[in-house]
């Protein structure tokens, strides 16, 4: 079960309200690389992992994100603070309040750069920057521990960059420290999911068909300068055949002959 504590993770500071970073930080409410696409990611793993062990680690990140979640909600609602936005609902009469009151062109500026926010009446609303609604299409996982796994390592480094550019974005000492938490935590939930991913033995590739052989360390090299197969073309690509790499690719030059087949009607 789920228990309430009214505590934070974390201290949340914003130093001034700023409802058009608000805009910007929705991203990490309700956008694809977001903590409540996060949170849905490991709960629903969490429950299609056969091991007991990561599976509760899946469960205690996704809980982990509910409290990232909290406090996005917490910073969101203090950057709209004494913002005309928070004074929307105070303005009664006529024609939405006679214009807010006098505060129309403070209110339709603010509204062009944080219309999400402002629209949910000072408070966070489940969508992206952009106004995207939050979708269970962001939550992509597959149902094999090893591909989910690489998955959410993928996740987090994304989640990472998208704070790290809001750090960037941001002069609010407040919001950076704020922000710099969040971003701590997701580098550390990478660094759980890689040591997850190395506790399964053969964890590569994913499921239990082994693929062709013939075909698994191929590299077609189909990048050329000028025209392959009339003696000018050079090959231009990635020589995988160079690297330091465990997986031993071998080079496929010919782009016309390396999978002969017959086109059959
Ligand atoms: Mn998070
Ligand atoms: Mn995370």
């Amino acid at each position: 079960m789920f228990l309430h504590n009214k505590k934070m993770m974390y201290t949340v500071r914003v130093d001034r309200p700023n409802p058009a970073f608000a805009k910007l930080l929705l991203e990490q409410f309700g956008g694809p690389n977001g903590e409540l696409a996060a949170a849905m990611r490991y709960f629903t793993q969490g429950w299609n992992e056969p091991d007991q062990k990561r599976r509760s680690m899946l469960l205690d990140i996704a809980t982990e994100e509910l409290s990232h979640l909290e406090m996005v909600a917490q910073a969101l609602t203090m950057l709209l603070k004494g913002t005309p936005s928070d004074q929307v609902d105070e303005v009664e009469g006529g024609y939405l309040g006679d214009m807010l009151d006098g505060k129309a062109d403070a209110y339709a500026a603010m509204s062009l750069h944080s219309t999400e926010t402002v629209l949910g009446g000072g408070g966070p609303r489940l969508t992206d920057s952009s106004g995207n609604p939050w979708t269970a299409g962001y939550v992509d996982t597959i149902g094999n521990p090893s591909a989910d796994l690489r998955s959410d390592i993928a996740a987090e480094a994304r989640a990472k960059m998208v704070y790290e550019r809001l750090i960037k974005t941001s002069d609010d000492p407040g919001v950076k420290d704020t922000l710099n938490f969040l971003m701590t935590r997701e580098i550390a939930h990478q660094k759980m999911f890689e040591a997850a991913l190395d506790s399964i033995a053969d964890n590569f590739p994913p499921g239990n068909l082994p693929g062709d052989q013939k075909m698994a360390h191929a590299y077609f090299q189909d990048s050329y300068e000028g025209n392959p197969g009339e003696g000018s073309g050079e090959a231009t690509g990635f020589d995988l055949t160079q690297q330091n790499s465990q997986w031993g690719f071998e080079l496929d030059q010919d782009p016309v002959t390396h999978a002969p087949s017959e086109i059959r009607l």
